[in-house]
């Protein structure tokens, strides 16, 4: 790392400390390119956020998010990526070395890999809030996260009731299985939620049925939502090609428009979503920044 005026000059900067980027830093570190990490305001990204991941190879009984996130970044560092608690809120990409704005300061990077992730989508209603609750609770979605964690919920509340919009569950087999077989799980579905009802605590939720447009009240004592995820790509737009829905455009090389910057995970990805993928997305954004820097040197 060097640096010009404040800024400091990088071979290969990773944006975010998710499966993504912590497994490109893993890959640019042993390339000896000493990749720098900025962390994002997750450190460890939503995979550290998950009681249990059960679906990553290499751990048959299962691993903590958190425990996985901080085994990820201490296998990076040990190979000489390094750490930064800071976070990306600009880029120029009209010419190189690109430009990186933090909150506190500035990079100039000679290669970016971007593995901003995703962050949750809200519901949108007045009042809204995610409410902890021990008796009987609410959780909204009908993917893996909403079974995965009202599957968890169950052993500290008391009932958890699963509100889907839809009849049918996107949810792998295995989740939708276990959730229809807990005693402590229940189902609302075809459903929405349109308001929350309480004070100080919540107190009840207005519900309404799509499909025959009926109006409840629901009682209950806790409110989780997991209703899907929109890209962090905010900053991007205007320089870097992406869907409609947000989500950097990118070739089998993990490419981008722009020469140089390389996009992985949850950023580029509507379709796989697991840490497995997004680790692996990661991994080949790395290998491909290695090569396009050798390239230049040669
Ligand atoms: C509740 C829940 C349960 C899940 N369970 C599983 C599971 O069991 N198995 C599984 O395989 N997958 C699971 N997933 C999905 C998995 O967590 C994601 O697919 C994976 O974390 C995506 O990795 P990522 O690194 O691309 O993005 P994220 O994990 O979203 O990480 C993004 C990173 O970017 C950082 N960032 C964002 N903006 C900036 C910025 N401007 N500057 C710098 N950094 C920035 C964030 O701080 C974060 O560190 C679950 C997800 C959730 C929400």
């Amino acid at each position: 790392m060097s640096s010009n005026g404040n800024a400091k000059h990088v071979k290969v900067l990773v944006l975010g400390s998710g499966p993504t980027g912590y497994s490109a830093a893993l890959y640019a570190a042993r390339a000896e390119l000493k990749p720098v990490v900025l962390t994002g305001m997750q450190l460890g990204g939503q995979a550290a956020l998950t009681y249990t991941i059960e679906n990553y190879p290499g751990f048959p009984d299962g691993v903590g998010g958190a425990q996985l996130g901080e085994l990820f970044q201490k296998q990076a560092e040990h190979f000489g990526a390094v750490t930064e608690f800071d976070m990306a809120n600009g880029v120029d990409l009209s010419q190189r070395p690109f430009k990186v704005t933090t909150d506190s300061g500035e990079y100039l990077a000679d290669s970016l890999i971007v593995g901003t992730g995703a962050s949750p989508n809200h519901l949108d209603i007045p009042g809204e809030v995610e409410l902890t609750g021990r008796g009987e609770v609410v959780v909204v979605g009908g993917g893996d996260s909403a079974l995965e964690e009202g599957l968890f919920i169950t052993r500290y509340a008391s009932s958890v009731t699963i509100i889907h919009r839809r009849e049918e569950f996107r949810a792998s087999p295995i989740l939708q299985h276990r959730a229809k077989e807990h005693p402590k799980m229940d189902f609302i579905l075809n459903t929405v939620v349109t308001g929350v009802i309480g004070t100080d605590k919540l107190e009840a939720l207005r519900l309404k049925n799509v499909k025959t447009g009926e109006e409840t009240i629901y009682e209950t004592d806790g409110l989780f939502i997991f209703i899907g995820h929109t890209p962090n790509t905010e900053m991007f737009k205007g320089q870097l090609e992406m869907s409609d829905l947000g989500y950097i455009k990118v070739n089998d090389r993990m490419e981008t428009n722009i020469p140089g910057v390389f996009a992985a995970g949850e950023a580029a990805d509507p379709h796989f979503r697991q840490v497995v993928t997004s680790a692996g997305m990661g991994a080949a954004a790395a290998i491909q920044a290695t090569r396009f820097l050798e390239a230049e040197s040669e």
